[in-house]
């Protein structure tokens, strides 16, 4: 068995989980380890052997078309990070060394996610038209394409709220919500609520990958890529302040908390992806506690 366990940084976990694979005797495939819990709808943090290619096969109930095999982007010192998505109860990682492939099948904890009620919103914003149905299709595809490409080079492993000064959480990760009665899909990010002008900072560093001045749900909007497939987004913003291209530090601020867009009230939607799956970003903050 080949276990590298340098180069895991000492504080980013609260509580070392360390899941090693040993793969086959004679395999050149030898071991992977995993340093976080897989648990459903959070980041897996892990560490490949030396030669190792993953792919992550998408087995996931979110995925209600075929979806081809993922790579997975591995740092220099074998680091790598994967998304579990909401409902996923199983992760199938495809290992490569040389020619030689191999399938595993990691089992996912479950998580119960809550349920929650909002109502007066406008109901065009609930049930769009047909026109601005277009629109909401072209600008997703629009957030797609540009998580496709997760080019920034600093490994994603030390993460910060993005709004310190904000006055609560106003809607969860994952919450199954009723919006005048209808029923949508898990949450996709973390509610901050906090006034109109409250600063927005890069929770990580990144490179600001998109700005938009006025998307249909989520009004101004800005995407960072974190690297190695790690996104986060920030919606109902009243003002950005950062331009597309430029990298931030933590803390860099990015905008300022409005509510354009879908929005009853002040807050920030702070979504963050691995390429396309959403993730919770309060389990990120609390595996960075030091
Ligand atoms: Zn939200």
């Amino acid at each position: 068995m080949i276990c590298n366990y340098k180069g895991i940084t000492k504080n980013i976990f609260l509580s070392l989980f360390v899941i090693t694979i040993d793969f086959f005797l004679f395999s050149p495939v030898q071991a992977l380890t995993f340093q976080t819990p897989i648990i459903e709808g959070q980041l897996v943090y892990g560490q490949a052997a030396p030669g190792e290619q993953i792919n992550l096969i998408p087995a996931s109930v979110n995925h209600t078309q075929p979806v081809d095999p993922i790579p997975v982007p591995i740092a220099p010192d074998g680091r790598f990070v994967i998304g579990i998505p909401q409902d996923s109860r199983h992760l199938i990682l495809e290992i490569q060394v040389d020619n030689q492939r191999i399938s595993h099948t990691f089992p996912v904890q479950k998580r119960v996610w809550r349920e929650e009620v909002v109502n007066g919103l406008p109901s065009h914003k609930v049930t769009p038209s047909p026109r601005e149905q277009e629109r909401i299709t072209a600008e997703s595809l629009l957030m797609r394409r540009k998580r496709q490409v997760s080019d920034f080079k600093t490994f994603p492993d030390k993460w910060s709220r993005p709004v310190p000064a904000f006055k609560r959480i106003s809607s969860t990760f994952g919450s199954r919500r009723l919006l005048n009665g209808i029923k949508t899909q898990g949450h996709s990010g973390t509610d901050y609520a906090a006034p109109i002008g409250t600063s927005v900072i890069a929770p990580a560093s990144g490179v600001v990958t998109l700005t938009h001045p006025d998307m249909f749900y989520s009004g101004k909007t800005v995407l960072i890529d974190h690297g190695y497939g790690v996104f986060s987004s920030y919606s109902h913003l009243n003002e950005i302040t950062v331009r597309e291209n430029q990298h931030v530090k933590p803390g860099d601020k990015i905008g300022e908390i409005g509510m354009t867009g879908r929005a009853t009230g002040p807050h920030l939607h702070f979504t963050v992806t691995w390429f396309d799956i959403r993730v919770d970003p309060e389990a990120l903050f609390q595996i960075t506690k030091e």
